[in-house]
């Protein structure tokens, strides 16, 4: 399916197109990364090009961890963007110390419950006007 770009509900992902691009390549390897600023050590979620502890723009990217728990979700049945097929389930999850939120992809409904397991399943979605891959954080209950 194709998208313009007026209606197009994805980041541009590539490096032409923001410092944060290790971000999604590291989701299509299946990592979940984030930054930590180099002068406060603050690591933030979701991940940013200046720290918001110190304002610094120096930043390292470090890995948190694939699994985490469900904080609390919801169902979504109507009113979906373009490119999400329903019911969806977004949640808010709590990963490596932050709360991320993103989408249960694959979920069992029936057992959709605060403190699940879940891990994360990086989820491809339309590739970019470029033509090139992007991929959106989601996770699956473990
Ligand atoms: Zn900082």
């Amino acid at each position: 399916m194709t998208y313009l770009r007026a209606v197009d509900p994805f980041p541009l992902e590539s490096a032409d197109d923001t410092k944060l691009h290790e971000f999604y390549r590291s989701l299509a390897s299946g990592r979940l990364v984030t930054t930590r600023c180099l002068q406060c050590r603050t690591t933030a979620w979701p991940p940013r090009g200046f720290c918001g502890e110190c304002a610094s723009d120096r930043f390292e990217w470090v890995d948190l961890p694939g699994e985490g728990t469900i904080h609390a979700f919801t169902v979504q049945e109507a009113g979906l963007p373009a490119g999400f097929d329903g019911p969806r389930v977004f949640a808010i999850l709590k990963v490596g110390g932050h709360r991320v939120f993103a989408a249960l992809v694959n979920a069992d409904m029936a057992a959709l419950g605060i403190g699940q397991r879940v891990r994360l399943a990086p989820l491809r979605v339309a590739d970019d006007p470029k033509g090139n891959a992007r991929w959106l954080p989601a996770f699956t209950t473990a």
